[in-house]
């Protein structure tokens, strides 16, 4: 039977919970979602079996991701990046292409980006649609992510000072509910409003040795926890409050074009962040480094106690970074840590190096 006959039955690659927002916006504009199978081994290892060896670790858990989320049934996959930008993720979208047609996985592709082909391709599906759902469409599903960052911001926040183990987490899984099940415009955008409340009856413990880390690298690594043995909820434990730099939402809207306008010529964050890594690199050399590079600096002006980027193995931008950043660290007095991943990294490993650094930052701290 063609698709045409069949319902649409969409999906998308997992990149830490933003299911939640992005799963709202097909919900919204009329398709049947399959949400992939959380990320695990079995995802990885799909990956790797059909991935080419060489392909970033954030492509093969994606590409498992999408692969178990055919196998139960999706028809239709939806594709954030591609074709344009200087690293492999202008590749991925005719990657995962190549790779499932090859292998016998019948699906269509839709491009999901802030850009008239994603309405074009919606609209091909839906003839129905009207411009003025996809937009609230598209709008509610940005601010559902504004409201996951709340989440991860108030969680990275507040864990390291519970009184009582286990509250955050457990108030993290019931936000999480709640902003599934949140619908309204309204409801929608006073959620990280609510977030922020829920989050502030949280009863904390003085952490006479609570230091603070920023935490960035390549973009995926720093938001899907699964890659990185789940490193921002150790840090937590360890007592260190974790500052994200940017999330889906800020990349999101980020590539819409007016906005990179807006960037260049007006004091924004990202204004900042470029005009700060300037004498450092000076060259926009894709994914994100340069913001890598300025946002360390960022958080040296800002009095955060030390930097950890993350990045996976053979990412070119972060690699490049990578060289920098120890430059970085003796000009603007901030200990660094990059820490790279691939499939073969073991937990052990990982963590033994990030209590070494926070032993380090609190020595530091302390006067030693
Ligand atoms: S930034 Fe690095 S890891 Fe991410 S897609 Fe580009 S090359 Fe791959």
């Amino acid at each position: 039977m063609s698709l045409d006959k069949m319902s649409r039955r969409i999906t998308f690659p997992h990149a830490g919970d933003y299911h939640l927002a992005i799963g709202h916006l097909f919900r919204k504009l009329g398709y049947e979602v399959i949400i992939a199978p959380k990320t695990s081994q079995r995802a990885l290892d799909l990956g790797e079996k059909f991935a080419p060896e060489q392909a970033c670790l954030p492509f093969k858990l994606t590409l498992g991701n999408l692969i178990e989320a055919i196998e139960e049934g999706a028809n239709v996959v939806a594709m954030v990046g591609g074709r344009t930008g200087m690293c492999r993720l202008a590749f991925y979208s005719e990657l995962y292409k190549k790779i499932l047609t090859e292998n016998g996985f019948e699906v269509e592709f839709v491009p999901l980006k802030l850009k008239k082909e994603f309405w074009l391709a919606v609209k091909n599906h839906l003839p129905e649609l009207k411009p003025a759902t996809f937009l609230l469409a598209l709008i509610e599903m940005l601010l559902k992510m504004r409201g996951l960052e709340a989440i991860r911001s108030g969680y990275l926040d507040h864990h390291p000072r519970e009184a009582s183990p286990g509250a955050c987490h457990r108030l993290v899984q019931q936000m999480k509910v709640e902003l599934q099940e949140v619908e309204g415009f309204w409801e929608i955008l006073g959620f990280p409003k609510k977030v922020r409340r829920e989050f502030k009856k949280i009863p904390l413990r003085e952490n006479p040795d609570l230091i603070t880390v920023g935490y960035l690298g390549e973009f995926f690594m720093t938001i899907d926890q699964f890659g990185t043995h789940r490193i921002e909820e150790y840090l937590g434990a360890l007592g260190v409050r974790v500052v994200p730099a940017d999330g889906f939402s800020d990349f999101f809207i980020g590539s819409f074009k007016l906005l990179k306008v807006f960037d260049r010529f007006l004091p924004t964050h990202k204004h900042q962040v470029h005009k700060l890594a300037k004498p450092f690199l000076n060259l926009v050399i894709g994914g994100h480094a340069v913001e890598s590079i300025g946002q360390s600096i960022w958080f040296a002006k800002n009095g955060i106690d030390g930097v950890i980027h993350v990045y996976p193995f053979g990412c070119m931008p972060e690699i490049v970074a990578t060289s920098i950043l120890p430059t970085v660290s003796e000009a603007h007095e901030i200990p660094i840590l990059s820490l790279c991943f691939d499939e073969q990294t073991g937990e052990a490993g990982i963590r033994t190096r990030v209590e070494a650094f926070v032993d380090m930052i609190r020595r530091k701290k302390a006067g030693y």
